[in-house]
């Protein structure tokens, strides 16, 4: 009796929430069974030299998914999940109190990643993205217009691509360049559409999309996405969805000619690949055969996303879909986790010399 009551009171409680909060679903009872899942609470008055891991918030989108397996299998009915967002400040870490409770009592978590104008903001934040329809046709401002004009961070972003389904497209700058006359009359004809350089993409691709790059998501993609911890978007084009869109700053922020990027990645070591480096972010694939050893004191803070496979952080479990932060000025730190897949991101201008992988 006793247990079918505390169940009832679970399900009543999550639709509760679910519901009450819209579309921005912090599925408190997920984040329950999950932390319980963690034996190791981190007291944030002492102990900051371990991995945290960082509890995601699912945000329903009109272009998003109701299955997110294999990453997530808890899901609300009926809702369409588009973005999985780690490093927001209100997300839930294992450390018990949100990403910006933790960033506000202990800066130094960051270190040397910080930035300095917004201190207790984790300046990169963490994505998955999950499509089933194209996204609409934007572009994101550099950090001074998106200063002049929203006091806000610009927003210089990447995407790792870790599943892609036919037609597994998408947009990054114009096939030729064009007038700024000519973007706005085909962004409200639906034109710029056919102007864009669609490009097909696959498992393993990474985009670098630096702010200014007018750029779209296609449909049928799981992403990794990394940014600058922005929400500044102009939507140029909706596919006649009923969305607001931003014109007059898009068109003078956009770049108006072909977005030249070599993917390539370089390989740093066996089972480490550099796919992106830029002045806010690093991104790293990790493929251990083994184990990925971390050497203690690293004077800046980590990310770490796992995109397959499961072991153990630092004697703590992981799974795929998880997203850990490692904090500046850590212990030595041990991932066991054969065959697993990982982002790695950080900023620095040289790649992490203190992480070694077996
Ligand atoms: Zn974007």
């Amino acid at each position: 009796m006793i247990k079918s009551a505390t169940i009832t009171a679970n399900k009543e409680t999550t639709a509760k929430i679910i519901y009450a909060s819209g579309s921005i679903l912090r599925l408190e009872q997920y984040f329950l069974e999950r932390t319980a899942l963690i034996s190791h609470k981190i007291d944030v008055q002492t102990d900051l030299n371990q991995p945290l891991q960082l509890l995601p918030i699912f945000r329903e989108r009109v272009w998003g998914r109701e299955d997110l397996r294999p990453f997530f299998t808890q899901m609300p009915p009926n809702q369409r999940i588009g973005e999985v967002w780690f490093t927001f400040r209100e997300n839930a870490t294992s450390a018990d109190v949100t990403l910006g409770e933790l960033l506000a009592r202990r800066p130094e978590i960051l270190g040397r990643g910080a930035d300095p104008e917004y201190p207790g903001v984790c300046p990169l934040l963490v994505k998955l993205l999950f499509t089933t329809e194209r996204l609409s046709v934007q572009v994101h401002p550099d950090d001074e217009y998106a200063r002049q004009y929203h006091d806000s961070l610009g927003k210089t972003e990447a995407w790792y691509v870790v599943d892609a389904q036919p037609p597994g497209e998408v947009a990054v700058g114009f096939r030729e360049t064009i007038t700024p006359e000519r973007l706005k009359e085909t962004a409200q004809s639906g034109e710029i559409e056919t102007l864009l350089d669609w490009r097909k993409v696959r498992p393993g691709d990474a985009i670098f999309t630096p702010a200014g790059t007018v750029h779209a998501i296609g449909a049928g993609l799981t992403i990794c996405e990394i940014q600058e911890n922005s929400d500044i978007t102009y939507r140029l084009y909706d596919y006649g969805r009923p969305r607001e869109l931003h014109l007059e700053h898009g068109v003078k922020v956009s770049h108006l000619g072909p977005h030249n990027f070599d993917a390539a990645p370089v390989k740093l070591a066996d089972g480490r690949d550099e796919l992106v480096a830029c002045e806010y972010f690093r991104i790293e694939r990790l493929r251990p055969k083994n184990e990925v050893h971390i050497d203690r004191g690293t004077p800046y803070y980590l990310l770490l996303i796992c995109l397959k496979g499961s072991g153990t952080i630092a004697g703590e479990p992981f799974a795929a879909g998880q997203c850990w932060m490692v904090p500046s000025h850590h212990t030595e730190l041990i991932l066991n986790g054969p065959g697993s897949e990982w982002i790695a991101t950080y900023k620095a201008a040289e790649p992490l010399a203190g992480l070694h992988i077996k």
